[in-house]
C-alpha cells in the first residue's frame, strides 16, 4: 500500500510540470548544408544565460551548438532575448534561424 502512494506521488509530481510550458522555448532552425528544418527546444533555466555587461544586448542570451541529425553539419546558434524572452537579436552561422 505505502507503494502505490509513492507511484501516485511520483505521477503527481510528473503531471504538474507537464503544464509549465513556460519553462522551454522553441526555434526551427534550417540547415545550410542539407536544407533540413531542425526543432530545437531549450529550457530557460538551463539553455539560457542571463547578460550582465552593458556591452551586450539584452538580458538574456542562449548560446547553442546543434549538429544536424541528415549531414552532421554543426550549427551555431546565439540569440539575445529582452526581459520578456522576445528575440533582440541573432546570429547562426552553418543555418538559418526561421
Ligand atoms: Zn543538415
Amino acid at each position: 500500500m505505502i507503494i502505490l502512494k509513492i507511484i501516485e506521488l511520483i505521477k503527481g509530481l510528473f503531471n504538474g510540470s507537464r503544464d509549465d510550458k513556460d519553462k522551454t522555448l522553441s526555434f526551427e532552425v534550417k540547415c545550410n548544408k542539407c536544407k533540413k528544418i531542425n526543432e530545437i527546444k531549450v529550457l530557460k533555466t538551463y539553455d539560457i544565460a542571463t547578460v550582465y555587461e552593458d556591452s551586450q544586448p539584452g538580458n538574456y542570451k542562449l548560446k547553442k551548438y546543434i549538429v544536424c541529425p541528415d549531414c552532421y553539419n554543426k550549427i551555431h546558434l546565439e540569440i539575445f532575448f529582452d526581459k520578456r524572452y522576445q528575440i533582440i537579436t541573432s546570429e547562426c552561422n552553418n543555418g538559418d534561424l526561421l
